[in-house]
């Protein structure tokens, strides 16, 4: 199919099925399931992915064009698009599991059923991922893990998690790691909420004692380079998020919402924003946007996977965090006192949103290894200078 006739049935397809009862659903509702089950099954959610795995068999063009053409009908309601399962451990796998752990694990994250977290952190063990004690140990057919994880994104809604941890304590330190897949629904493994200044809890503690690990992934100790492998994924995605200008907007269309804010907040004359250093401000963060935006289309072009990896994720991931950061920041200073709410009848439900969006945002040069990691990584891989 070409592409022109592809980007037709994509559109024919969401005139009949993106309908306003499903952009008005909430998540959970019936609708919203029905939705859903859908897209799944035109593996849509997964589209990218093998028809054996749920997905559509989507070359990199046909998941750019289907990506487009839902922005421009404004689709928002998506399962799992930044999904640990769809963009961590599902391209994880499909690179290094075996066809049994494929055919178990993937299907059910192409169809936005099965929820996956990570694994990683560490309370003794954060920037120094390598250093993590968390122990497996073979008991026949089985891994058994005691340890403790920490920072766990969307634990207490995940159902699978992905786990690094030690199989061989006399190695060194990055020698010594396997990664495992854990069902969080098991007797051996306690998930603790964390409250943060958000106001939100996606954080938990994770606990194991005794847990049973169901697969390996790869040979045993060489979990390393393929849990270094699945944060090039992570990174790319937070990347992508830094370039979309989606971490402030609320609708489908994230590219005018600062402009029509600044308009609504800060006034306007003759259709313009009326404070000319403002709408240069707003003009040069979507500059940045739209630079990385096309860079990251141009790295991705280049890869036939259609996923930027390698070392360069991390330049990346930091100057993406950074804008998910900038962007957030210019949204409150447009609001005002406005953007400085948090409870109240003087604040709608979208200046709320907005500073608990910019405080969780702060977080955002933390997670998937800190600003201060990737210059590392740059200064040391990329740039090739001296440790
Ligand atoms: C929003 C968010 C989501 C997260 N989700 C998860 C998750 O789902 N699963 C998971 O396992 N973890 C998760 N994390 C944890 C995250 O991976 C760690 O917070 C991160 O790797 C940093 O580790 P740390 O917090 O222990 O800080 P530390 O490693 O203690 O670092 C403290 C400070 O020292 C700096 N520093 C440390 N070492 C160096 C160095 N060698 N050179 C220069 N500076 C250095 C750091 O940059 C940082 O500023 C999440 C974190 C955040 C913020």
């Amino acid at each position: 199919m070409s592409e022109v006739t592809l980007r037709q049935v994509i559109r024919d397809w969401l005139a009949v099925n993106y309908t306003d009862a499903v952009r008005n659903s909430t998540e959970g509702s019936e609708i919203r399931k029905a939705w859903y089950t859908k897209l799944a099954d035109k593996g849509w959610i997964a589209p990218h992915w093998p028809k054996q795995y749920g997905g559509a068999d989507f070359n990199f063009q046909e998941h750019i064009a289907l990506q487009q053409e839902f922005t421009s009908a404004g689709v928002i309601a998506l399962p799992g698009y930044s999904g640990q399962g769809l963009n961590m451990i599902g391209p994880t796998l499909l690179e290094y599991g075996t066809d049994d752990q494929k055919a178990r694990h993937l299907p059910g994250i192409a169809r936005g059923e099965v929820q996956w977290c990570q694994g990683y952190s560490e309370p003794g063990s954060g920037s120094d991922l390598a250093s993590l004690s968390t122990s497996a140990v073979l008991d026949g057919d089985h891994y058994v893990l005691n340890g403790q994880k920490i920072w766990t994104s969307d634990a207490h809604e995940a159902d699978w998690i992905y786990v690094l941890v030690r199989t061989d304590p006399k190695a060194k330190k990055h020698d010594g790691i396997s990664m495992v897949l854990v069902d969080i629904n098991q007797p051996g493994v306690t998930i603790k909420p964390i409250l943060l200044i958000s106001g939100s809890s996606p954080f938990c503690e994770t606990f194991f004692d005794d847990a049973i690990a169901s697969d390996l992934i790869g040979k045993p100790n060489h979990g390393w380079t393929i849990g270094k492998r699945l944060l090039q994924h992570e990174r790319s995605g937070i990347a992508g998020m830094g370039a979309s200008g989606a971490a402030a907007a609320p609708t489908g269309k994230p590219h005018y919402h600062l402009a029509e804010l600044a308009k609504q907040y800060v006034g306007a004359a003759g259709g313009r924003i009326s404070d000319a250093v403002l709408r240069d401000e707003i003009i040069q963060h979507r500059f940045n946007q739209r630079s990385l935006q096309t860079t990251l289309a141009r790295t991705r072009a280049e890869n036939v996977t259609g996923v930027t990896l390698g070392f360069a994720t991390s330049i990346f991931k930091a100057v993406g965090a950074n804008q998910s950061k900038a962007e957030t920041e210019l949204q409150v200073r447009i609001m005002g006192a406005q953007g400085t709410g948090w409870e109240g009848e003087s604040f709608s439900p979208q200046e709320i949103g907005a500073t608990r969006n910019w405080l969780s945002r702060r977080a955002i040069s933390i997670a998937g290894g800190t600003n201060e990691v990737q210059l590392n990584i740059i200064a040391k891989r990329v740039l090739g200078l001296p440790d």
